[in-house]
């Protein structure tokens, strides 16, 4: 739900890298075409779009705890991490409308549910690209068991996401030779870009257990807080139910002298450990750190040609010691914001205790623990060199009547979370398809 963009030289890097029609004055009308804004429109922002972008309405005092923790030891702060300046700390505003989650589905599709040139078929697993010769002509999919397939009249848009869509590509026989004849795949196109490069955001998470119940917790105060939360929000649309919890945080510079943050941070109002999966007892607040642009780079696979099965998943993170040194200063940056008096009537025991005065135990912490802030982009990455997968209006190299409008084809990650820049690339996308007629 954190509406984000990333920092404008990402888009600069795109256009630079041969992608003609990318720089940031080329996608900020995408962006304020796409937005709602509440707060009104200005050279940065829009009003009238689909995405409706509102202001964060959950109002759990730790997060202004976090806020003056951060002023306290001199880190800045912003209002606006989508306006001229990127840099410091503040509140995220919201993919959300009147308290609630405001999603692409919601804003693009269910207000067009009516239209004649629109059909959706749900609970559909597409499992190949129909192709003829070097084009593609119609996708087949597994419905209730039955495998149906459609024929396109002009053209195909995967919109798979970035493990899917490469996956898909692969099953149909586009992608690199190797990874394809090992599956018993009948090779259509060699495109050794398919599935490469995969790029995401290394992140960890430092937490603190504490005592307030001006923190998130499962307790028995916690649950009266929630249920409070239920009829607060059935009332007003706003409070704890109406959060996504990482309701701070920001892009900071681990060193002075960069032209732009290397580092964001999400400050989560409860204890987190291993994305919630694992339930602890207890109040608490973490932070997120996580490396902007890491140099790491993995790769989407497949495990079997089963479209079922869920494809290879390597995102080799940490494998350039440059990565791991930007979140070593990461995490120095904001326990030096958890130390500081603001959280002292908070202050509980770290989750997991590291010694942050020791880099090599900060190390081990981050090979048992670092992990992904849901990222994953550059699978199908769009460029002109011989590791693209589709051009800049698109359309996959090499292959007719295909084009993908989703996370995959960003040419590298952005610096910030990645659904309004992939609601960006759908906005473009759709310009482009028009424009071909
Ligand atoms: C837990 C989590 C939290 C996140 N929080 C934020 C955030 O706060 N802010 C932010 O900016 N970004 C956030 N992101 C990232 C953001 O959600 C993604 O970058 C964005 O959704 C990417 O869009 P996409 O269209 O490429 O892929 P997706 O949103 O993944 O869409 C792909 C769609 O394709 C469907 N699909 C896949 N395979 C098939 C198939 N074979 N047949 C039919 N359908 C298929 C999937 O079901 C899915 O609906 C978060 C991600 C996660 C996982």
């Amino acid at each position: 739900m954190l509406y984000v963009r990333g920092h404008p030289t990402d888009y600069d890097d795109w256009a630079a890298m041969g992608n003609t029609g990318w720089s940031y004055k080329d996608v900020l009308p995408y962006f304020k075409k796409a937005e709602n804004n509440e707060r009104g429109a200005d050279d940065y922002h829009g009003t009238g779009g689909p995405l409706n972008v509102a202001e964060m309405r959950s109002n759990m005092p730790i997060g202004d705890v976090f806020i003056d923790a951060a002023m306290q030891v001199q880190m800045p702060t912003t209002k606006d991490f989508n306006g001229e300046i990127q840099e410091g700390l503040g509140t995220y505003q919201v993919t959300q409308k009147n308290g609630e989650r405001w999603s692409a589905a919601k804003g693009y599709l269910t207000p067009n549910l009516g239209r004649p040139n629109l059909h959706i078929i749900t609970q559909a697993h597409a499992s190949k690209i129909l192709t003829e010769g070097k084009k593609a002509v119609g996708i087949a999919y597994i419905k209730d068991g039955k495998t149906v397939e459609i024929k396109a009249e002009k053209e195909i848009i995967l919109a798979g996401g970035a493990f899917a869509t490469p996956q898909l590509m692969l099953l149909s026989g586009i992608g690199p030779v190797d990874e394809l004849k090992k599956h018993g795949i009948e090779v259509v196109h060699e495109l050794p870009g398919v599935g490469q490069n995969l790029h995401d955001h290394i992140d960890y998470v430092v937490a603190h257990k504490s005592n307030s119940r001006e923190t998130m917790g499962i307790s028995l105060g916690g649950v009266v807080d929630l249920t409070r939360g239920i009829f607060e929000w059935r009332k007003n649309r706003t409070g704890i139910i109406s959060s996504p919890l990482a309701e701070r945080g920001g892009f900071l510079k681990t060193d002075p002298a960069l032209n732009r943050p290397d580092i964001q941070l999400h400050f989560v109002i409860g204890p987190l450990d291993d994305h919630a999966r694992k339930t602890l007892l207890g109040h608490g607040y973490s932070c997120h750190v996580c490396v902007l642009r890491p140099k790491s780079r993995g790769r989407v696979g497949l495990n079997s040609s089963d479209p079922f099965a869920a494809p290879l998943i390597d995102p080799n993170f940490l494998s350039e010691r440059e990565d791991v040194e930007i979140l070593i200063k990461g995490v120095k940056m904001t326990q030096k914001i958890f130390d500081a008096p603001a959280f002292d009537p908070y202050r509980g025991k770290p989750l997991y205790p590291v010694d942050m005065t020791s880099d090599t135990a900060i190390v081990d912490a981050f090979r048992s623990r670092a992990d992904t802030v849901y990222q994953p982009v550059v699978s199908c990455k769009m460029g002109i060199d011989p590791m693209a997968v589709v051009d800049p209006e698109l359309k996959v190299h090499g292959v007719d009547g295909l084009r993908i409008a989703d996370a995959s084809i960003m040419p590298s990650v952005i610096g910030g979370n990645t659904n309004a820049p992939t609601i960006m690339i759908g906005e473009k996308a759709t310009d482009m398809i028009r424009a071909a007629g």
